[in-house]
């Protein structure tokens, strides 16, 4: 599946939507991906997925593990699909990314992280210290798609597709100082 392709399928199930958003991030955006639209799916997940599962399938994974909310399904159907034992997420308390709901990590075993999209990185960033301070080991970050100017965790990154959308800070965002209204469609607060 080319870049193009995921795109046609993002804008076919309109997954693409116009506007100004506050991204996860805390960056304003005139785009935003609303990838629960996609992963509404199940049959576009699995085959969005098998994709993605493709590309670890020489490693033993013991689980999957996404920060919420974007990360949850992706990460239970790649668990499903690298026939990992686990899926699990990572929560915001108090500004910390952590653990929840009695999830845990062994040392020494191995995980896929993943999350829907990528644009900062910065909630993967948080997810990849807290399974390493666990002692787990991460084999990799997957993403539906990669919105950032090219990142580096320090892991393998698979993608489905790089698309370039302008995000901006909030002093320089046009559309704050057009005062067009803002909408937060994403998790964090
Ligand atoms: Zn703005």
């Amino acid at each position: 599946m080319k870049d193009k392709d995921v795109i046609k399928l993002f804008e076919a199930n309109g997954a693409i939507l116009d506007g100004h958003f506050r991204l996860s991030s805390g960056l304003h955006s005139r785009r935003y991906l609303q990838c629960a639209l996609i992963l509404q799916k199940p049959d576009i997940a699995q085959r969005l997925c098998e994709e993605l599962a493709a590309r670890f399938k020489k490693e033993r994974i013991d689980f999957v593990v996404g920060p919420a909310m974007g990360g949850i399904v992706l990460a239970y159907e790649m668990a499903r699909q690298l026939k990992a034992r686990r899926a699990i997420f990572t929560e915001r308390e108090n500004d910390l990314m952590t653990l929840r709901r009695g999830f845990s990590i062994k040392p020494g075993e191995r995980c896929v992280v993943a999350e829907d999209v990528v644009t900062t990185g910065g909630s993967i960033a948080e997810v990849i210290k807290l399974v390493e301070a666990a002692g787990g080991k991460v084999a990799g970050v997957v993403s539906l798609i990669d919105r950032s100017s090219g990142i580096d965790f320090g892991v393998k990154f698979e993608t489905l597709a790089r698309v370039k959308i302008e995000a901006y800070s909030r002093d320089a965002c046009p559309l704050c100082k057009k005062g067009v209204p803002i909408v937060k469609p994403g998790s964090r607060r």
